[in-house]
């Protein structure tokens, strides 16, 4: 069976354009509003010539402010739990949020490897979010940009133990 790869992370910080990307297909619904229904979604993904199954966490966009962080931690450590590895994003533009800061202290305790990725890099809008990532206590960021495709080959590299 295929190696295991999650992505994680709080609503809108480009999980499933990065799922798209590394897809190929236009599996998962992109939207600029969070709010947005979407569901968890799996599908076989391929980046410079490594294979593995991908799992996009998401769906819970409908959930009410009060609930979001119990529904979210369920299916942040669920799919973290099945990975090989665990892709956790974060919005380089925007920085780290104190749910980012929440998420990373879920993470924590778990055994996976976790890969931390600083979406939203490209330009120099993103240089203090990058800053902001490295003090969540998972190393320094993967710099990426899922939209622009740019950053894949040391997204590689932080996979390639992993997978
Ligand atoms: P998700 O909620 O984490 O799945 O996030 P989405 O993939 O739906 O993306 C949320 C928004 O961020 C959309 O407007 C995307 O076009 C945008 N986005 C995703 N990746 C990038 C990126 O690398 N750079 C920039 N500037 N915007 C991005
Ligand atoms: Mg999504």
């Amino acid at each position: 069976p295929l190696p295991i790869v999650a992505i994680i992370g709080r609503p809108n910080v480009g999980k499933s354009t990065l799922f798209n990307r590394l897809v190929g297909k236009k599996l998962a619904l992109v939207d600029d509003q969070p709010g947005v229904t979407r569901d968890r979604r799996e599908g076989d993904a391929s980046l410079l010539g490594l294979e593995f199954r991908i799992i996009d966490t998401a769906g819970y966009e409908d959930e009410d402010a009060a609930t979001l962080p119990g529904r979210m931690r369920q299916q942040t450590e669920a799919a973290v739990q099945e990975a090989d590895v665990a892709l956790f994003l974060v919005d380089a533009r925007a920085g780290v949020t104190p749910l980012d800061e929440e998420i990373a202290r879920w993470l924590r305790s778990t055994d996976r490897p976790i890969v931390l990725v600083a979406n939203k890099a490209e330009g120099r809008a993103g240089e203090t979010g990058v800053i902001e990532a490295m003090a969540l206590g998972f190393g320094d960021p993967v710099q990426l940009s899922a939209e622009h495709g740019e950053g894949m080959g040391d997204l590689f590299e932080a996979l390639l133990p992993h997978v």
